[in-house]
């Protein structure tokens, strides 16, 4: 049987900001040659995986803020770095997200704690992780499959076992419901988990790491349906389409795109064709 076309958050945006990025990077696959070591997505990686650690091991509950500080070392990721001292810098801005994430989760737990106490009521059961860095999948029709990789999904007891998609954003200092509401990602992620999990709230989460700042979206039925009309509607238009003429066209992201060496060089050809 033939393998299903795979769609995912990472495709989507590239297919919606250029289509030529998407041939260059999943049709002719000539990524290797261009992509760069960035320092941010070095940083980001490594705070996801001690954010990832972490909350396996228990969270707040069981492990303390200098054991969380200290598993950094283990976990950095130390390329796309221009030079040590920007490297001593951006792992100290690390060391202090870790610290005031810590802070943030104690003050999080003793304030659900300090409201049962006000209500009379049992202390709440705290979240419990039911998922971190997995790959969630669904088919939308027996040709294309969507998936998506999740950073971190928690089970609320006390929200009828409501699942919270936690997703960690390490270069941004502000977020708002907006923003999770129009993160192709984190729609990704609330479909297949309610599809897969239909008698259960799900929401999501953005995380800005700089800040400590969070909002949350919870997709509607209709939202939902939308979403998922929409993706495979573009899923089936990538899946066959034509990409022989598909070529680079001079656009907004230009300036941002490794990909920009390979199509100057392109576009230098074309000139010269002309003349
Ligand atoms: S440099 Fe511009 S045209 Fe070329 S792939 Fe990147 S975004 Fe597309």
């Amino acid at each position: 049987m033939p393998r299903k076309f795979v769609i995912s958050p990472t495709k989507l945006r590239i297919w919606n900001r250029c289509h030529a990025e998407y041939r260059l990077e999943y049709i002719d696959k000539i990524g290797k040659f261009y992509h760069r070591a960035r320092a941010g997505f070095a940083f980001g990686h490594s705070l996801h995986r001690v954010l990832e650690t972490f909350h396996a091991a228990g969270g707040v509950e069981t492990v303390n803020a200098e054991t969380l500080s200290a598993s950094l070392d283990a976990a950095w990721v130390a390329k796309g770095y221009a030079g040590e001292a920007q490297e001593t810098e951006f792992k100290q801005e690390a060391a202090r997200i870790l610290t005031d994430y810590h802070a943030a989760q104690v003050v999080q737990a003793e304030t659900a704690k300090a409201e049962a106490v006000r209500k009379g009521e049992p202390a709440p059961e705290p979240p419990r992780l039911f998922l971190a860095e997995k790959a969630l999948r669904m088919d939308l029709t027996p040709d294309i499959a969507l998936t998506g990789r999740v950073d971190r999904v928690d089970e609320h007891p006390a929200l009828d076992n409501a699942l919270e998609i936690v997703d960690y954003k390490s270069g941004r200092t502000e977020v708002t419901p907006e923003d999770v509401s129009g993160a192709v990602a984190m729609n990704t992620y609330q479909a297949i988990l309610k599809v897969k999990n239909p008698d259960r709230r799900v929401f999501a989460t953005i995380v800005a790491l700089r800040s400590g700042a969070s909002a949350s979206h919870e997709m509607s039925n209709d939202e939902r349906e939308a979403f998922l009309a929409d993706t495979t509607e573009t899923g089936e238009t990538i899946r066959t389409k034509d990409w022989e003429n598909v070529l680079p066209v001079v656009n907004a992201h230009c300036p941002y795109c490794d990909f920009l060496p390979h199509c100057e060089k392109f576009w230098a050809r074309e000139k010269r064709r002309q003349h």
